[in-house]
């Protein structure tokens, strides 16, 4: 690490933070400027850099202190020098193939449910979405059908060949999620709790990471961090929009995170145009967008009906809609060099 000291700072100064880099076991190295000195500091035990960094910027006559290495390690890039490719059950996820998730928002009967995986199979889609437990703002919002809801996305699944996601909101629920799920999803709003993030990092099961709604990258990657360490690897980030000052969409679905992650981390990324837009005339243009900045999937609310969908629906496309997607994005994938064969194109 590096620690810029205060312009006319005093030898005492340098004195007593090189003697505390010392006793947290750095080879200290200081370099005074005219202005200002600067002390480069090496070695120190790997996981307690971030709180050795807390601890000098308090010092007297402390400008900053800079962290050469990331505060991440098993999800960065280099850990594994190249992409991770998760299987699935077969599907794989990271690979050249891009992956589409689909389904409702949330599931809301048998119906509802069958009709939407049915089709949405028959389009191309190999993972169904949907909440059974729902994360909702309002405490009178339809809050999911739960243990039912999980029930009736397993027998969805396995009628129409299809692998199954849905949210797990809290930490005594993982293992029954994981009974029904081939994906355990942790949405926005739990990204940064913990305590969940570490109850899946025991799970084996694989698990999608949402970005939280106001999560800087390194934030985001030091949760998936959490989940890594625990011995969980099957992880994918999932970018679904962050909040900004724009009204007019839901969220502001950043793109750019996306392809900033391709240089951070080996996970696979997913895009959520649903939520990250709110609007259901933004999906197909974010759709195609997402995958030419290298989007390894994408997870898309489909409805039969949207309009009275309980939950979601102004974000959420018709199947027909959804149909008439998949060979479209299976031209902007051919364009970047990423497969992605619709059924009518096998
Ligand atoms: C969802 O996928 O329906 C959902 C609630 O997602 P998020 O956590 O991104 O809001
Ligand atoms: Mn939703």
């Amino acid at each position: 690490m590096i620690i810029v000291m205060k312009g006319g700072c005093g030898e005492q100064q340098v004195h007593d933070v090189s003697q505390r880099l010392e006793e947290l076991g750095y080879v200290v190295n200081p370099i005074f400027g005219v202005e200002k000195t600067v002390i480069g500091a090496v070695g120190g035990k790997e996981h307690e850099k971030v709180d050795a960094v807390d601890q000098l910027r308090g010092y007297d006559g402390v400008e900053d202190v800079i962290l050469i290495t990331k505060p991440y390690k098993f999800v960065a890039k280099e850990y594994r020098g190249k992409k991770s490719v998760l299987d699935i059950g077969g599907v794989l996820i990271g690979g050249d193939e891009i992956v589409m998730m689909a389904g409702p928002c949330t599931v809301e009967s048998e119906d509802q449910l069958f009709l939407t995986a049915e089709r949405v199979a028959k389009a191309g889609a190999k993972i169904l979405r949907g909440g059974a437990y729902k994360p909702c703002t309002s405490p009178y919002s339809f809050q999911g059908m739960g243990l039912e809801g999980l029930k009736l996305l397993k027998e969805a699944g396995r009628r129409y060949g299809l692998k199954v996601i849905t949210e797990v909101m809290h930490v005594r629920k993982v293992e029954e999620v994981a009974e029904y799920a081939d994906i355990l999803q942790i949405g926005t709003r739990n990204m940064q709790n913990y305590d969940l993030l570490r109850e899946v990092g025991q799970s084996r099961t694989p698990v999608m990471l949402k970005r939280g709604m106001t999560a800087k990258i390194e934030e985001w990657l030091l949760a998936a961090e959490y989940i890594a360490a625990g011995g969980n690897e099957k992880i994918m980030l999932c970018e679904r929009g962050i909040r900004t000052f724009e009204p007019y969409t839901r969220n502001t679905l950043d793109l750019s995170a996306v392809a900033a992650l391709s240089s951070l981390t080996h996970l696979p990324v997913i895009v959520d145009p649903s939520q990250g837009t709110g609007r259901r005339d933004l999906i197909a243009p974010m759709s195609k967008a997402s995958v030419a900045v290298g989007a390894d999937g994408l997870i898309i609310e489909v409805h039969p009906n949207p309009d009275h969908a309980i939950k979601d629906g102004a974000q959420s496309i018709t199947i027909d809609a959804f149909e008439n997607l998949m060979p479209e994005l299976e031209a902007i994938a051919g364009a970047v060099g990423r497969t992605f064969k619709t059924p009518a194109a096998v």
